[in-house]
């Protein structure tokens, strides 16, 4: 779409259709990414309810204006430029969290970690893994997050969607589609908002052990003290991304304030004041000396999203 189709009287329209949903407007986005980088959204819209999220996609469907769905932001890379259109964060207002037994129903802005607390503190075991993933219920099923052999894959029972037109849907396991990092949500734009997730009776000492444990490993081996969006490409089949990037000599590697982790080539972080454009440029450098070195094409598992800046 072009840019002068998103008008501010479209907006202003759909806000009317919204009256008592909070909206902003040139909204500075890097405050919503975990990156810490990031353009302004021409609107950023905190749904608070199902029927919220129906009305905007049905309104945005009908005025073609752009949509964007952000959760917790930990596995995007916002450009510069922004975000046209609609952003659609979900946050607090679609964060609760409730069980029937030992199934645990979270709204798609619960952030991963209050879920695995949750889950522990009900004696339920199978959500450990999460605990240290920074993303939000919704992302993480669209992304398909895991960590420490397990994702959400093992865990997800069904989870209830908007589609691009405003219809709501429940999908099971099965149509979710789930393979590596991957949902049938990143093909179909369906916009999760809420997600069953099945596990088992456990003993809470054991829970909290095994999370302790995750979050010990997660920082004695992770940059977590810097802005990133975790690991920044898909391992390759048989191999790890993070330890071709070591053997090609890029660990500290440095384009602007984007960085090569020296703790995890993996990673690459925000050592300070970085653009977007520092990160894709050392990404595609990245990319180039790996494919020469090794003869693997990194792909990235950082989601990006916008366009670059005029100038
Ligand atoms: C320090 C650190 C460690 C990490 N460790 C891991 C790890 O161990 N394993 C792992 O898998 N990931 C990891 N990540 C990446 C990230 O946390 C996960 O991918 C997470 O699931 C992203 O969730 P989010 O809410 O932040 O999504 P966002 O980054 O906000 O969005 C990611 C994508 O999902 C889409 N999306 C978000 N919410 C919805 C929704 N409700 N409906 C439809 N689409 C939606 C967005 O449009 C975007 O394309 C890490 C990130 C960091 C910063």
């Amino acid at each position: 779409m072009e840019k002068n189709k998103c008008s501010r009287a479209v907006l202003q329209e759909i806000q009317k259709s919204l009256p008592s949903t909070r909206m902003l407007f040139s909204e500075p986005l890097a405050k919503y990414t975990t990156f810490k980088i990031g353009g302004p959204a021409d609107c950023i819209i905190f749904p608070s309810s199902v029927q919220d999220v129906a009305t905007v996609l049905s309104l945005t469907n009908e005025q073609q204006v752009p949509l964007t769905i952000l959760g917790n932001g930990s596995n995007v890379l916002v450009l510069d430029g922004g975000i046209r259109g609609i952003v659609l964060k979900f946050d607090k207002d679609f964060a609760g969290i409730r069980h029937e037994g030992a199934r645990i129903v979270a709204g798609a802005g619960a952030l991963l970690s209050d879920v695995s607390t949750y889950a522990s503190k009900q004696g339920l075991t199978g959500f450990e893994f999460a605990i240290g993933i920074p993303g939000s219920v919704g992302g993480a099923v669209f992304m398909n997050a895991g960590a420490y052999e397990s994702d959400m894959s093992c865990v997800v029972n069904s989870v209830t969607a908007v589609s691009p037109l405003g219809e709501i849907r429940r999908f099971s396991r099965q149509d979710i589609a789930f393979r590596y990092r991957h949902s049938v949500f990143q093909e179909n734009h369906y916009v999760v908002c809420e997600v069953e997730i099945d596990l088992q009776k456990g003993e809470n000492n054991h829970i909290c052990q095994k999370m302790n444990e995750l979050t010990l490993r997660r920082e004695s081996k992770q940059p977590i003290e810097l802005p990133s969006a975790g690991s920044t490409f898909k391992r390759p089949p048989g191999q790890f991304a993070g330890t071709l990037i070591d053997q090609a000599g890029l660990k500290g590697f440095k384009i602007g304030g984007a960085q090569v982790s020296g703790k995890h080539a993996g990673f690459v972080v925000n050592a300070g004041g970085a653009t977007a454009q520092d990160v894709l440029t050392l990404i595609q450098e990245v990319q180039r000396r790996v494919q020469n070195q090794f003869g693997v094409l990194l792909q990235p598992e950082v989601r990006v999203l916008g366009e670059e800046s005029d100038h």
